[in-house]
């Protein structure tokens, strides 16, 4: 049996919540999870951090870094702010402009079934399509559920690679090339970085230590907390400078800035203490033993030479480590690259060849910082997708 609808969107996540909301009657949203929103769920720790105050397009990794800028514009972060608003949902800012719920991330879920149960759209969960065809500009959709659903618009909302245990399939890269779009390279991103074994045991001893510091790769960096663990290297830091790494490539932690300075004048003022103990003031405490150890620094401060010194203070400025990995996708947040933007337009989300196919959210070649961009960035291809839909008629 088959069953006609206007539009049909792949998958329930942030962007095809937002992309049912505004795409006009005879809307069916289908999804293969029990849920819809699972991301959302436990995005921010539960809070979800559902924009950021200081979205640019510079806060986005891109192959063409001029293409999210026309979606971005046209449904900003206080367009997203003024939607939680207008549902009564308490948030607040934690940092960098970062807005969390004060409750549960279950809130932004439930205003977005809301949004779509008010545009009159249907949402089908358990649900996945085994095939498509595409023929007199409509979409025959082959359902696992059994039968056959048509549709002039196809919305692909299905996300990246990340966390496969919640249901990311990679299935939209698989209907892009389908269709003959290009796919970039997918990776892993916002994801903790490993290390080699050397590099591991030095890392191990101080799990659970973390400060702020400054991360750079290949002239990109970040300043914001780093964290020690078991695996490797986590917190903010590492995560944002995870989305520019490429193997083979160094990255540079700055533990203290202003290092010699701060050194000097510990010298000027207290010369008797000793060298673990004046690092102490500088790096939390295990680290700073760490850190004598491992470079051998005995002795009180006062037996050290200005150039000594400057040593001293350029390990703890430029930190070097060549990270051999990252946790993959079991742990990332997003995947970075995907659908190559070239092929798609960038008002719209429409694809340029095949009309009425539309691509949003994360699957597309589009990742944000960590910070509240990539819900952003949902939020705002969704709405993109949505209104081009209903305008189209
Ligand atoms: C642990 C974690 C925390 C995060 N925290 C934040 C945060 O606080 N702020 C932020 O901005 N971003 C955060 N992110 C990133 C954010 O969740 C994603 O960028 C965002 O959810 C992408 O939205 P999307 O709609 O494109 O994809 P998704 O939200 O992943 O939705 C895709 C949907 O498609 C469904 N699907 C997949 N394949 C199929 C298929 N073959 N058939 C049918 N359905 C399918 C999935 O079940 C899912 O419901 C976090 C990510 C993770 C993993």
């Amino acid at each position: 049996m088959s069953q006609r609808f206007h539009t049909v969107i792949l998958g329930a996540g942030a962007a095809g919540l937002m992309a049912a909301a505004h795409a006009g009657p005879g809307t069916l949203i289908i999804d293969h999870a029990k849920n819809p929103g699972e991301k959302i769920r436990i995005s921010g720790g539960g809070r979800c951090n559902f924009t950021n105050l200081h979205t640019t397009p510079e806060n986005f990794i891109c192959e063409n870094p001029h293409f999210a800028k026309s979606a971005l514009a046209r449904y900003t972060q206080w367009d997203f702010v003024e939607l939680v608003n207008r549902h009564a949902i308490a948030w607040h800012e934690k940092t960098l402009g970062q807005l969390f719920c004060d409750g549960s991330a279950k809130e932004i879920i439930a205003m977005l079934l809301a949004e779509i149960g008010k545009a009159g759209a249907e949402l089908r969960l358990q649900t996945s399509v085994t095939d498509v065809t595409h023929s007199d500009g409509r979409f025959r959709l082959t359902l696992n559920t059994g039968g056959t659903v048509i549709c002039d618009n196809f919305v692909i909302a299905c996300g990246g690679k990340s966390i496969p245990k919640m249901g990311a399939s990679g299935y939209a890269y698989d209907i892009a090339r389908r269709f003959d779009h290009r796919v970039t390279e997918t990776r892993p991103a916002l994801v903790p970085l490993t290390f080699g074994a050397a590099t591991l045991d030095a890392i191990k001893p101080l799990a659970g230590v973390a400060l702020d510091a400054r991360v750079t790769c290949a002239g990109t960096a970040f300043d914001e907390a780093i964290l020690f663990t078991h695996r490797g290297l986590s917190g903010p830091a590492i995560l944002q400078i995870s989305s520019y790494w490429h193997e083979t490539q160094a990255i540079t932690v700055r533990l203290v800035e202003n290092a010699l300075p701060a050194l000097r004048r510990a010298r000027d003022t207290h010369a008797k203490r000793n060298l673990s103990t004046v690092l102490g003031d500088l790096l939390p405490n295990r680290l700073a033993q760490h850190w004598t150890t491992a470079h051998h620094l005995t002795g009180n401060i006062a037996d050290y030479s200005d150039a000594r010194l400057a040593e001293v203070a350029d390990t703890l400025e430029g930190w070097t480590l060549h990270p051999i990995g990252t946790e993959g996708y079991r742990t990332a947040e997003v995947t970075t690259g995907g659908i190559a933007t070239g092929g798609i337009d960038a008002r719209s989300l429409q694809s340029k060849t095949v009309p009425g196919l539309y691509f949003i959210g994360e699957c597309v070649d589009v990742t944000g910082w960590l910070g509240g961009y990539n819900f952003q960035w949902a939020w705002a291809s969704g709405w993109a997708a949505g209104t081009a839909i209903a305008n189209r008629g």
